[in-house]
């Protein structure tokens, strides 16, 4: 019912060579888009050539990693959501840690950014966050679904559906050590059953959850086979264009 959504999240790195080198090796490598949907969050500058690419292949769809709330204006050096959704950009991830972290964002500042996502048609990938020290007991994984709840305020049922969450634990970012399958249930569990509560059985049904922190061809499959998990949000594995062809096939 759930496509598997697979989402490379490139970060501030790459040269224009190797975003060419990238897009050449994956060429006809990626599954098929009726099984396996793939995006690559790319920074700004690479998502013109990344929409190019993606207008004459199917197999991958164009993400951004950032974009501001308001459409145009006077904000210096922000990127505006109407202009990569005409470029075709399909999916912006917003909130991501290291957004929160080093550019101080919050949730309501989110909460704008997932409606400003939406009403230019794209989908927004939702990430939300967790520190190993607050992560002891069910009842305690509140931290993991407020995110959530402030991200989707006044987000009505119908864009709701369409939305993608992305469970992030930042102590899994970029450590190479991943979350257990458990513990990655356990959080996406808790997030749908939010999303349940909020939206009713329908729209949870639909929202698909994807888990990121050190992601690699080695622990997708396990990730994978864990049934509130749809898919996965690789950094490092999607930098190197075998690694994500690889992640993409669950590690085949
Ligand atoms: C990320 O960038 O969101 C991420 C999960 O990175 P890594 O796979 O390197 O842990």
């Amino acid at each position: 019912m759930r496509t598997p959504f697979i989402v490379g999240n490139w970060k501030m790195n790459l040269t224009m060579k190797q975003v060419d080198d990238f897009l050449d090796t994956i060429k006809g490598q990626l599954p098929d888009p009726n099984n396996v949907e793939c995006a690559i969050a790319a920074s700004s500058i690479y998502l013109d050539k990344l929409t190019e690419y993606c207008k004459n292949d199917v197999h991958l769809k164009a993400a951004a990693q950032n974009c501001f709330y308001k459409n145009s204006g006077a904000y210096t050096g922000e990127v505006s959501p109407m202009a990569i959704a005409d470029m075709g950009v399909s999916y912006v991830m917003l909130g991501h840690s290291e957004r929160r972290k080093y550019f101080h964002e919050s949730n309501q500042m989110i909460n704008k950014k997932v409606k400003a996502v939406l009403s230019n048609g794209m989908v927004p990938i939702i990430c939300c966050d967790e520190t190993m020290a607050k992560r002891k007991t069910y009842d305690e994984m509140n931290w993991v679904v407020n995110p959530v709840i402030e991200a989707l305020k006044g987000v009505s049922a119908e864009d709701a559906k369409k939305i993608v969450i992305g469970y992030e634990p930042s102590w899994a970012i970029g450590t190479g050590k991943s979350a257990s399958g458990k513990e990655i249930e356990e959080a996406c569990f808790l997030i749908r059953e939010t999303i349940q509560d909020l939206y009713g059985k329908e729209v949870s049904d639909l929202v698909r959850i994807v888990y990121g922190g050190s992601v690699n061809a080695k622990n997708v499959k396990e990730i994978m086979s864990q049934p509130d998990v749809d898919g996965v949000l690789p950094g490092t594995s999607s930098l190197k264009p075998e690694d994500f062809i690889k992640i993409t096939n669950f590690g085949k």
